[in-house]
This record gives structure tokens, C-alpha cells and sequence, in this order.
């Protein structure tokens, strides 16, 4: 746990302990009230004591209430940014916050079918464990590539090489198989079948660089792994388990390469229908929503009612969430709900792991953050040259002739990216001890049969408050974050190009 997370917690700490002593000032006063008010004497020293004591547990409330109103904007701190140029800090704003910028193929079956893929061993990795079990082909390379899926540095651009650029398809069924999500919930497999062909196509109608399939399919499987390592699984039901990846398979579905700022600004039909708000975010959601629905790419015919209700609200929830303006507000929510000894919302949890797993190639390895960032690029510059042609001035970070990549990234890295993470390390420790509070549960019930009624009524009540929410409690360490070492290794790359420019081009051009 590095500074800043034991800063969040150190502050969850502070905050719990002030929370108790209102708490038990409230009591004491209620106490001492209740005997005046029963004409009972008591010395005038504890009225004293007591009276003291609420003022100190009042005003550290206070404090700690102000200290999270003042430094917590959800907006930009652009008083911190004068080091950087003011082109990038133009763009963090334009882009993570609410304000507008300153300035002004053929559907392919590769491989046969889904439904061999299943019945060849429902999951793929029973196939490597059970090779007598593989007797239909998935060749070896896609195993191996599939193997490493539970690895952060997992190599989503070899997957999709060997698997004749399936990778969305090979990883989107992987993950609802090893949660048996498509038995559970009857998909169809031709209609899974369909349905992953049409996420495929959609992601390939723009031909963009990097929102693409490869995006989508990266995104998959960094969600699978903060949910998975983390044990954050065990925790979800299998309706949440289902719309957090299918909201991670569309979340970008037929991106246009363009940004929200882009389709407001050149009046894009788009754009018009829905009235300039999260205009991407909004059309992913339609678009995979009447596919999902009915027809032959319907996957979600089985679900009944309630679990289509639940799993629409919370697809669209996170979908939403994905719109990068929103990106303070939400860091800002979480933070709050970690010093409040109160539940976080799993929507909202779900909702930080995919915009998180969105933004999370700064923290892979080098080389992959490189493409990463080398494809962004290009893609921005495509919406630049777009933009000249229309005459329309240059959105941040759009313009090949100025940008400054290198710079941006530092941006990017320090006061996005970085800071999200530390949020999610710290939310995440604290759903670890969620489980361990089950656990509790679990031993209270088995002793309430020893102790009698009043105990299980304590369980009752415990479980009541647990069952849909996710418990805060003393955050647990996180075993695994990987994510922490390439923050640091890829900064110091980049600044490292900022200060040897003759390196660049060994890099990412810094200018183009
Ligand atoms: P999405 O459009 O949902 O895929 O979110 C990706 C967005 O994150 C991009 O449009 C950028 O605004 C931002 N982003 C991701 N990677 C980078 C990067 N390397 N540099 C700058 N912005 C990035
Ligand atoms: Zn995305």
C-alpha cells in the first residue's frame, strides 16, 4: 500500500473513529437528558465531561466534513498543473470533466462455432487440464494465449493474432463460461454465436485504431482480473456478474473514433439524439440493447423480469460511467463512500472497475501501453485532420503537427489515471473484508444455535445490512497490484523521452 492509499485509508480511519465518538456523545447527552428529565441528580462533572466531549467529537466531524469539501472537487485542480503544458492541461479539462474545451467486413466465422467451443469443454481451460476432452480444434496457440488470462500483463494483441482477430469473441465467451452464465441464464448458442459476430462487426464499422475490437476484448479481461484476483467475485451475483461483462464487451460498440466533444460540437445526428449527454455512451447502450433483446441476436430471452431490470440498470449504469467526463465526479463519490462506515453501492463499484479497466493501460507493461498510446494517437489525429477539413478548430491532443505526446501521457498518468487506481486499490481492499464479515456471519449463525434467540437476532440484523451492499470495514491489504509498478516504470519512460528527445523515436513520435 503505497502513500497515497494509506492516506485514504489513514483518512477512513480518522473519520470512523470521529463518527464513533458522535455517536457516543449522542448517547451520553441522551442518557444524562433522560435523567434530568426523570428529575434524577447527577454530579455536575459528567454533565461537564459529557458536554466536552460532544464538542470535540462535533468539531472534528466538522473538520473532516470541510477538509472532503474543499480538496475534493469534481472537477480539475488547474491551479496544480502549471508544469504542464497548457495544451494538456486543456485536454484533461475538456475530456475528465463536464466543461467543454477552451479552444475552440464480412461477417466472418473463424471458427466454426460457438457451440463447438462449448461442447468441446464448456471452459476453455478444462480443454489444456483435459486434453482428451478437446476434441474439437481450438488451436493451440489460442489455448496458450487463453491460459494467461489471469494475468494483468495477460498479451490481449498475441491473442488476437492467433486467433484471426477473434479476440473479443474467444475472451467474451471465456469469461461467461467460467461463470457458467450462459447455462445459467439458457443463451442460445446460435444466438450467442450471432450476437458476438455483431459486437465484432460493430466494433470494426470505423475502422478506428484503437476504439476496436482489441479495445473491447482488453478491457474484458482487465475487468475479469480485478474481479477475479481480487475475489471481488464472491461477492457478486450472478446476474451482476453477468451485466459487468456484457457492459465491458459494449461498452465502446460502434465508437465512431470521434469523441462526445466532437459529435456536440459538429451537431451529429448522434449527437442531436441524445441531446448532446454522454452521446457515445448513450448510443453503445441503445444499439447493443435491441440487439440483446429480441431476435436472433437476443441472449437475454431466458431472464425473467426482475433479472432483466436488474441487469439493464446496471449495464447502463456502468456503460454511463464510462463517459469520461464523469471520471472526478465518480473518483470523488467513491472516496466518500470509503470514509463513511457505510455500504458502497456495487453499481458504483462495478461502475469504477470498468472505467478503471478503461483506462488502464498506463498501468501494463511498457510495450503494450506504447501501441496503446501510439493507436489513441492516431486515432485523435484522424479526428484533427477531420476537423481541418471542416474548419472547425483543433480539439486538444487532435492537432499531428503540435501535440505533445509525451507530455500528455505524463498528464494522463499523474492526474488521472494514477489517482483512479489509488481509489480503486483502496475500494477494493475494502470489499476484501467484506468476505471475512460473512465469514463472521456465517460463525455468529452457527453459534446462535448454541447461544439462543438474542444472538440470532444480531445475525438478522447483520445480514439484513449485508446482503445487497458491500460492507466497509478495516480495509485488508490487497495481495496483488500488479497495476503499481508499471504507473511507475511507464512515467518514468515518458519523462524520460520529455528529457532525451533523441530517444523519441525509439518511442511514440512527439511530434508528428
Ligand atoms: P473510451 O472512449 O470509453 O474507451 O475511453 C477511452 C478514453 O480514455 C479516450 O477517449 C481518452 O480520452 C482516454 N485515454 C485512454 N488512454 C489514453 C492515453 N494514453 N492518453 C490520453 N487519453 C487516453
Ligand atoms: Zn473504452
Amino acid at each position: 500500500m503505497d502513500n497515497k492509499t494509506t492516506q485514504i485509508t489513514a483518512d477512513s480511519k480518522s473519520l470512523s473513529t470521529s463518527f464513533q465518538a458522535c455517536y457516543s456523545s449522542a448517547n451520553e447527552l441522551r442518557d444524562l437528558l433522560k435523567m434530568m428529565m426523570a428529575g434524577q441528580s447527577f454530579k455536575r462533572e459528567t454533565l461537564i465531561l459529557s458536554m466536552e466531549n460532544a464538542i470535540c467529537a462535533l468539531e472534528k466531524a466538522y473538520t473532516y466534513e470541510k477538509k472532503m469539501l474543499n480538496c475534493d472537487t469534481d472537477e480539475l485542480d488547474t491551479k496544480n498543473m502549471q508544469s504542464i503544458p497548457e495544451e494538456v492541461q486543456d485536454w484533461l479539462s475538456s475530456t475528465f470533466t463536464r466543461k467543454l474545451s477552451i479552444s475552440n467486413e464480412e461477417s466472418k466465422h473463424k471458427f466454426k462455432s460457438i457451440a463447438n467451443v462449448i461442447r468441446a469443454g464448456i471452459f476453455v481451460d478444462r480443454i489444456y487440464r483435459r486434453a482428451s476432452l478437446a476434441n474439437f480444434h481450438i488451436s493451440t496457440p489460442i489455448v496458450d494465449a487463453l491460459k494467461k488470462m489471469n494475468d494483468w500483463d495477460f498479451d490481449v494483441f498475441e491473442l488476437h493474432k492467433v486467433s484471426d482477430e477473434q479476440s473479443l469473441r474467444y475472451i467474451g465467451i471465456e469469461v461467461l463460461n467460467k461463470y457458467d452464465l450462459i447455462n445459467k441464464y439458457k443463451i442460445p448458442i446460435k444466438h450467442l454465436e450471432n450476437f458476438m459476430n455483431e459486437l465484432t462487426n460493430g466494433y470494426k464499422l470505423y475502422d478506428n485504431s484503437y476504439h476496436n475490437v482489441v479495445h473491447a476484448a482488453d478491457v474484458v479481461q482487465t475487468v475479469f482480473y480485478l474481479i477475479h484476483r481480487t475475489k471481488l467475485q464472491d461477492t457478486l451475483t450472478d446476474i451482476e456478474k453477468f451485466g459487468c461483462f456484457i457492459a465491458a464487451m459494449i461498452h465502446d460498440y460502434e465508437h465512431t473514433g470521434t469523441t462526445n466533444n466532437f459529435h456536440v460540437k459538429t451537431s451529429s445526428q448522434m449527437a442531436l439524439l441524445y441531446n448532446d449527454r454522454s452521446v457515445l455512451e448513450n448510443h453503445h447502450l441503445s444499439r447493443t440493447f435491441n440487439m440483446m433483446r429480441e431476435g436472433e441476436t437476443g441472449i437475454l430471452s431466458a431472464l425473467n423480469n426482475d433479472e432483466y431490470r436488474e441487469f439493464r440498470d446496471l449495464v447502463i449504469d456502468m456503460v454511463l460511467a464510462t463517459d469520461m467526463s464523469s471520471h472526478f465526479q465518480q473518483v470523488k463519490t467513491i472516496k466518500h463512500l470509503l470514509v463513511l462506515p457505510e455500504y458502497i453501492d456495487k453499481s458504483k463499484a462495478l461502475s469504477l472497475i470498468l472505467h478503471a479497466a478503461d483506462i488502464s493501460h498506463p498501468c501494463k507493461p511498457w510495450q503494450h501501453h506504447q501501441k496503446w498510446t501510439h493507436s489513441l494517437m492516431q486515432e485523435f489525429f484522424r479526428q484533427g485532420d477531420q476537423e481541418l477539413e471542416m474548419g472547425l478548430p483543433f480539439s486538444p491532443l487532435c492537432d499531428k503537427t503540435t501535440t505533445l505526446v509525451p507530455e500528455s501521457q505524463i498528464g494522463f498518468i499523474n492526474y488521472i489515471v494514477d489517482p483512479c487506481f489509488q481509489v480503486l486499490e483502496a475500494m477494493l481492499e475494502s470489499i476484501l473484508d467484506y468476505k471475512d464479515k460473512c465469514k463472521t456471519i456465517k460463525e455468529k449463525e452457527d453459534s446462535s444455535k448454541h447461544h439462543g434467540a438474542s444472538t440470532s437476532m444480531e445475525v438478522e440484523k447483520d445480514r439484513s445490512s449485508s446482503m445487497n451492499n458491500i460492507v466497509i470495514r478495516n480495509p485488508k491489504k490487497l495481495k496483488h497490484t500488479p497495476w503499481n509498478q508499471h504507473i511507475s516504470k511507464n512515467l518514468e519512460n515518458w519523462k524520460d523521452i520529455v528529457s532525451n528527445p533523441a530517444k523519441e523515436k525509439t518511442f511514440v513520435p512527439r511530434r508528428i
